[in-house]
């Protein structure tokens, strides 16, 4: 059977990238009744506006439902929204690092969990889905050129949310890499408007996503040095209020402060070199 053929109630997490969005188009394509399908985009408020419209025009032009949420901090814990009402300043991201009172990092992810994973499922439960009892198929875009994303999600032991979601990666079992996701989108009528380098999105995700490579985190920043004035205020606040100053009050303690990045991007010092490898996390591409 192929890997995108739906199996019963299913989620496909859309993160609102080019591999996630390939893996909508095949699961479309595989399966001739798609009311069992729920595709879902969480936002975090520091998305492109260029991935917003992408995801609009995916929805529109594939004649797929899409729905948008967003976290929020009150008792339901989360908004539906749309293109049109979609927080565009990170004001999901906000809210949870004031609630945490400091700042995600590569070790304690907690944006992707609580701005993506946990809304999610506190959207399917509210529509009476993802119960122990009867736990729905989860969709994730991770390619199979990504080895050391599929072990982990193999290998990953029951949490509480995914003793209500089986986890699938069709793209992975399937055999999709990035070479395919590429062809498919170099032959569409449409594309994400971002760039990509080796295949990635310099700006998919998150804008400047501490998971990102540093050289591409400043390069974005050297190119629009407004960009990281988001990402540096954070890091300002949680140091002046949060109960954890210091490392807690930085996306990255072995880089320099978003603020320090703005400072050099200033004096146009390229003191960045560092040629890493963006990690992997749950927000896809
Ligand atoms: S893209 Fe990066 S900053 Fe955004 S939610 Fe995911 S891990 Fe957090």
């Amino acid at each position: 059977m192929s890997p995108y053929r739906l199996r019963g109630k299913t989620v496909l997490s859309f993160s609102g990238g080019r591999t996630s969005a390939y893996m909508l188009r095949q699961v479309l394509d595989h399966n001739e009744d798609l009311s069992d399908l729920l595709v879902l985009f969480a936002n975090t408020g520091k998305e492109h506006p260029a991935t917003l419209e992408f995801v609009r025009e995916c929805a529109e032009r594939w004649a797929v439902p899409i729905t948008w949420l967003e976290y929020r901090d009150d008792e339901k814990g989360f908004a539906v929204v749309d293109v049109d009402t979609c927080s565009r300043d990170g004001e999901p991201f906000e809210a949870i690092i004031r609630k945490r009172k400091y700042l995600p990092n590569p070790v304690t992810r907690f944006c992707t969990i609580d701005l993506k994973i946990r809304i999610i499922h506190k959207y399917l439960r509210s529509l009476g889905l993802s119960t122990e009892e009867e736990p729905v198929d989860m969709l994730t875009g991770i390619r199979a050129d990504e080895p050391r994303r599929v072990v982990k999600i193999r290998n990953r032991g029951s949490t509480s949310e995914s003793k209500h979601a089986t986890m699938i990666m069709p793209l992975a079992d399937a055999g999709a890499g990035v070479q395919e996701v590429t062809d498919f989108w170099a032959a569409q009528p449409f594309d994400l408007m971002l760039s990509t380098v080796n295949g990635r999105t310099l700006e998919g995700n998150c804008d400047l996503c501490f998971l990102k490579p540093l050289n591409q985190v400043y390069s974005i920043i050297a190119s629009d040095r407004s960009r990281g004035d988001w990402w540096a205020m954070q890091e300002r606040v949680t140091q002046s209020t949060g109960q954890f100053a210091g490392d807690g009050a930085r996306f990255r303690k072995d880089r320099p402060s978003y603020q320090q990045m703005m400072d050099y991007a200033e004096i146009q010092f390229d003191l960045f070199t560092e040629i890493g490898e963006a990690m992997g996390c749950f927000c896809g591409d």
